[in-house]
């Protein structure tokens, strides 16, 4: 899963990106509102969530949202308001924003919003992802197969917690490699492969399906 966090403050800038990282996400970030409209308004930029703060120089937090929201990006987007600010709460939740957090604010509980925002983004209604015999823990970042726990990369994790999250459908090698990876990380499509040659010999046989020409489906085991 891939986060865009666009704040300007280095310091709250920096913890987020920080958090989000140890969290499993891949993080991309901007300190400023057009670098930020930017990367959130690229199609190759797909991210799962967006962390906004709404006070911004060159463009205001508000506007970026407005922008995206009117060309049809619906990623979920959590905002970051003054405190005792409630007139920009609901100008942002007006504005298409999806949750909102007042600064200064616990980590997490930013994480836990996050998660919440990527799972009912894809419909999941609980914090674990069930498939079969594999269960992937969202609060814990743990995966456990029959109970036992998963000894996984961090990248192996952000494949199969990206499979998880998108059970039964087709999911591409460039779906992967762009929600797996921040901009500036050295991507490799080869690798995406190996990550589920890996994963494959961890899980249960068949859990991971080859979709030719297409790409990869998580399919439940039939009962
Ligand atoms: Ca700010």
């Amino acid at each position: 899963m891939r986060v865009l966090v666009v704040e300007d403050e280095p310091t709250i800038c920096r913890q987020l990106a920080e958090a989000l990282t140890a969290t499993g996400y891949a993080v991309d970030t901007a300190n400023n509102g057009i670098d930020g409209h930017f990367l959130g308004n690229e199609d190759c930029q797909p991210f799962d969530a967006v962390i906004l703060d709404l006070g911004l120089p060159q463009m205001d937090g508000l506007s970026v949202l407005k922008k995206w929201r009117s060309a049809g990006r619906k990623m979920p987007v959590l905002i970051l308001t003054a405190r005792d600010n409630w007139h920009e709460k609901v100008a942002g939740i007006d504005a298409g924003a999806d949750d909102y957090l007042t600064k200064p604010f616990h980590m997490e509980e930013l994480l836990a919003r996050v998660r919440a925002l990527i799972r009912r983004a894809g419909g999941h209604a609980s914090a674990e992802l069930i498939c079969g015999a594999v269960v992937l823990d969202t609060r814990l970042n743990r995966v456990t197969v029959a109970g036992q726990a998963l000894a996984l990369t961090s990248h192996e994790y952000r494949v199969l917690d990206y499979l998880m999250h998108h059970p039964g459908q087709v999911v591409s090698r460039s779906d992967l490699i762009e929600h797996i990876y921040a901009q500036d990380f050295d991507r490799d499509s080869n690798t995406v492969e190996v990550f589920i040659a890996r994963l494959r010999k961890k899980l249960p046989e068949g859990l991971i399906e080859t979709v030719r020409g297409l790409g990869y489906r998580l399919v439940a085991p039939a009962k």
